[in-house]
C-alpha cells in the first residue's frame, strides 16, 4: 500500500483511542490496524498504523492471537492448522499445548439429520469482539482522524457464507455518498482519488483483509471482511 499522508487534526490524536489516556503522559507506540497476526507474511508495504498507549497495545495481544488461531483452525478444519497455509498459527500451536487446548475447546462435532458428522466452531465472542472493536477504532482514526465514543452501539461478526445473496450485497455495498470526511483526512484523499478505493473498501491484503468506513450525520460504521470468511461490523452513535 502507498502511505497516504495524514493532515487531519493532530489534536484528535492526543489521547489513546482505547482508554482515553493522554499519550504524552505515558508510554505510547504504534499499533498495526488490522492486527499483524491477521495478515499473511510478507506484510504489505506501509500497513496502516495508529499511535496508542503501550498498555492497551500489549493488552490486546492474547485476544489477537486467539482470533488468528481460531480463524486458521476454522479455515483448515483442524485445531492444529496446516503449516503451509498458516505457518505462524501452526508454530504457535506447536509451542503452546495450552493454546491448542483453548482452540480445541471451541470445536464441536455433531451429527446431521443424515447421520454425517459436522464440525462447528464456537468462538469466544468476547475475545473476538475485543479484537474487532480494536481494529475498527484504529481504522476510523486512520481514515477519518476521528476517535470514537467509549462504547459501540453494536458489534457483529458472522461467516459470510451464512448470508443470503441480498444480505451479502447489503454488506458489500458501501454508500460513498455517506462519506463526510474531515477535511484533509486520508478518506478525503481517497475520495479525491489520490488512492482509489475498491468499491468503497480499503484492501489491506487481497483475500486476507479489507475494511470500509462510513460516516453519517449521527453514526459511524466500520466493516471488515477477514479471509473472505468472517464479516464484521461495528457501529458507533456520535454525540
Ligand atoms: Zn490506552
Amino acid at each position: 500500500m502507498k502511505p497516504l499522508e495524514d493532515f487531519s487534526d493532530e489534536r484528535l490524536k492526543l489521547h489513546c483511542i482505547h482508554c482515553g489516556v493522554f499519550l504524552e503522559a505515558c508510554d505510547a507506540n504504534e499499533d498495526h490496524v488490522p492486527s499483524k497476526c491477521l495478515l499473511d507474511r510478507p506484510l504489505p508495504d506501509n500497513p496502516p498504523k495508529v499511535t496508542v498507549c503501550a498498555a492497551c497495545n500489549s493488552g490486546f495481544a492474547s485476544d489477537e492471537e486467539y482470533l488468528s488461531l481460531l480463524l486458521a483452525a476454522v479455515l483448515t478444519g483442524d485445531a492444529a492448522p496446516d503449516a503451509s497455509r498458516f505457518p505462524k498459527a501452526a508454530a504457535a500451536i506447536r509451542r503452546s499445548p495450552k493454546l491448542r487446548a483453548r482452540i480445541e475447546q471451541s470445536r464441536r462435532e455433531q451429527l446431521t439429520l443424515f447421520g454425517e458428522s459436522e464440525v462447528l466452531w464456537a468462538a469466544d465472542a468476547e475475545r473476538v469482539e475485543r479484537v474487532i472493536v480494536k481494529n475498527a477504532r484504529g481504522h476510523l482514526l486512520h481514515e477519518l482522524g476521528e476517535a470514537t465514543p467509549a462504547h459501540p452501539k453494536s458489534v457483529a461478526f458472522f461467516p459470510v457464507a451464512r448470508l443470503s445473496p441480498d444480505q451479502r450485497d447489503a454488506f458489500e455495498y458501501i454508500d460513498e455518498g455517506s462519506l463526510l470526511p474531515e477535511v484533509n483526512s486520508r478518506m478525503l484523499q481517497r475520495v479525491l482519488g489520490i488512492e482509489p478505493l475498491t468499491d468503497g473498501w480499503v484492501e489491506v491484503q487481497p483475500e486476507v483483509y479489507r475494511y470500509a468506513v462510513m460516516q453519517n450525520i449521527d453514526e459511524v460504521t466500520v466493516r471488515t471482511l477477514i479471509r473472505d470468511y468472517l464479516a464484521t461490523e461495528v457501529v458507533w452513535t456520535l454525540d
